[in-house]
């Protein structure tokens, strides 16, 4: 069983991106088993106690900000693989989870 955890951020310029996490249920031992970045750059300068912000260093591909925790606006969790297959016959699909807020 997997875990995706979806860590949405806002920059005050408005873009918005997420960090995604994909935590495996037999992984526990060693924290989060990987992560990505959704529409934003690995160019942020973040170096604090967040473990996720500081391992993906977060920046915005718009205004070239660093994202930090504070600029979370929201977070969700889908469990299971089922979201993973249906990323590529459903594209779409992915997009709308940004769609929070807004
Ligand atoms: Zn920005």
């Amino acid at each position: 069983m997997k875990t995706r955890i979806f860590t949405y951020v806002e920059c005050p310029c408005g873009h918005r991106g997420a960090l995604i996490q994909t935590i495996d249920a037999g992984a526990f031992r060693t924290g989060w088993h990987r992560a990505w970045l959704r529409k934003l750059t690995r160019d942020g300068t973040y170096d604090g106690e967040d473990e996720l912000f500081a391992e993906m260093t977060p920046g915005c591909p718009t205004c070239g900000r660093s994202l930090s925790p504070d600029d979370v606006i929201g977070r969700s969790e889908l469990q299971g693989t089922g979201a993973v297959l249906r990323l590529k016959s459903e594209p779409a699909a992915s997009e709308t989870t940004l769609s929070i807020g807004g």
